[in-house]
């Protein structure tokens, strides 16, 4: 009736401890923390009946509700590993899925360096002590045609590095149209804030002139800073200087360019007919000194962030003791060498993400068919189901205007139905994920692997049962 007699009927820390569900939990490491798992479900519970947003409860109800939500809890945190997820979006890096999915054999390589020793950072011939990375940076400078080459932990660490060593105790100058956010929290500002001990902003926002960076040289910039807009661009009444320019004034004033390319685009697009992007071979050749970029997007590796250029600026990079703090460690370099490998043999369908960017919509639309087909067969009652003409993107900040043509899987369902049927999917276990428009779910097999698509088309129809179950 009254609060204070339910208050009374909270169950003591102890009494919850003794529910077999709990109990059989605690472990030597585990006590502690089911002790305050336990406690913050009381005081959640003491909260509700103060506040009123929960009557009167009788003693049993009480305690059962407590341990069934410590219980759902623990149970939550034994689950091990990541949510695997089908990815049906056709957006092929995807920085919240993971960016790129890498081959059997580059995975091979990084569990074979897992489990055992290796030589990391001895030369096995001479039983000498040497640097970690160095096949790695000696692959990217043969495929890049750079002086030299170093890879750190990711693309953001590698922008960090090369700031702070080029313009930690000088200046480091960049266009106002390129102090840009760049998806997964990659503030360029912020960045520069953190690495220089000054930041030249110079231009305007639409239209940056040779003569602004050359002012900014005369202010003390001891690096000018190019960065790839990736995600947006400027377009109508805008002005910005070329990278040979750049690079041109650079050598005219010795102050070193670097170029932040992002998407780390080896192979050449172009002769497969994906336009937008230089590759970084051609980068280097405008005479910039610098270039750096991820090896999680295009490139199509592990996560890391490479840098490649001249070779004495590498040197002055490697003896930063910020690159300590940003190393990379055996799993990533193995995976990252696999995957150089692949590039230098010319091995390219060998690399997933480079597979499913460069796949013809001929190609997806064969898959496209089969699924609907599949999917048509697998389901009892009739479903509307249309493969339709529709567009991929790379993702990852990469190629932003340069969508891919595609074929996909168009699920129609009734109004405002797609929603929950994509929802429906995202929920399941693998999880899948999906575009959605308009009343349609939309399946783009581009960024789904063949031996996926017997589980992609289970779930679709296992999600139709609850869909037109729960909608009845
Ligand atoms: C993606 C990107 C970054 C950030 O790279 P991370 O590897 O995610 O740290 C920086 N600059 C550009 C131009 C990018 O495209």
């Amino acid at each position: 009736m009254d609060i204070q007699s339910s208050l009374k009927k909270l169950p003591s820390v102890e009494k919850v401890l003794e529910d077999e569900r709990i109990s059989r939990r605690v472990t030597l490491l585990s006590r502690k923390g089911i002790t305050a798992i336990v406690r913050e479900s009381i005081d959640r519970h003491r909260e509700a009946l103060l506040n009123g947003s929960v009557d009167r409860i009788g003693e049993r109800d009480i305690a059962s509700a407590i341990a069934d939500e410590v219980s759902a809890e623990l149970d939550a945190l034994s689950v091990t590993g990541v949510r695997r997820v089908i990815n049906a979006t056709g957006v092929v890096l995807h920085t919240n899925l993971g960016r790129a999915v890498l081959a059997a054999e580059t995975c091979a390589a990084i569990a074979a360096a897992a489990s055992g020793y290796v030589d990391l950072e001895i030369d096995l011939k001479s039983g000498k002590r040497t640097e970690r990375g160095l096949r790695v940076a000696r692959l990217l400078s043969l495929i890049t045609g750079a002086g030299g080459a170093f890879v750190v932990n990711n693309n953001a660490a590698a922008v960090l590095l090369a700031v702070q060593t080029l313009a930690g105790a000088g200046a480091v100058a960049i266009s106002r149209g390129e102090l840009v956010e760049i998806g997964g929290s990659f503030r360029l500002p912020e960045i520069l804030a953190l690495a220089a001990a000054r930041v030249i902003e110079v231009g305007t926002t639409n239209r940056t002139h040779r003569k602004d960076y050359e002012k900014a040289v005369r202010d003390g910039a001891t690096l000018l800073l190019k960065v790839h807009t990736s995600n947006y661009r400027i377009v109508g009444y805008t002005n910005e200087v070329s990278l040979v320019e750049l690079a041109e004034i650079g050598r005219e004033h010795g102050v070193p360019v670097m170029y932040d390319q992002g998407s780390g685009v080896l192979y050449p697009l172009r002769t497969r007919g994906i336009e937008g992007e230089d590759s970084i071979e051609t980068v280097l050749e405008s005479g910039v000194d610098l270039v750096c970029f991820s090896t999680d997007k295009v490139l199509g590796g592990p996560q890391g962030g490479a840098l490649v250029g001249r070779s004495d600026l590498i040197a002055r990079m490697k003896e930063n003791h910020l690159s300590r703090a940003l190393r990379l460690d055996k799993l990533t370099l193995a995976g990252l060498e696999r995957v150089l490998l692949d590039y230098w043999n010319g091995r390219f369908d060998e690399i997933p993400s480079l597979r499913m960017i460069t796949e013809s919509i001929e190609s997806v639309r064969e898959r496209a068919v089969r699924i609907a087909a599949r999917l048509k067969e697998s389901c009892a009652r009739d479903i509307g189901v249309a493969v339709e003409e529709s567009e991929s993107s790379i993702g990852g900040g990469s190629f932003p205007i340069n969508p891919l043509r595609t074929a996909v899987v168009q699920i129609n369902l009734a109004s405002d139905q797609a929603e929950r049927f994509s929802a429906i999917l995202r929920a399941g276990s693998p999880s899948v994920l999906t575009r959605v428009k308009g009343c349609s779910v939309i399946i783009d097999p581009r960024t789904i692997r063949t031996e996926e698509e017997g589980i992609l088309i289970a779930k679709l129809a296992e999600g139709f049962g609850i869909f037109s179950g729960g909608s009845d």
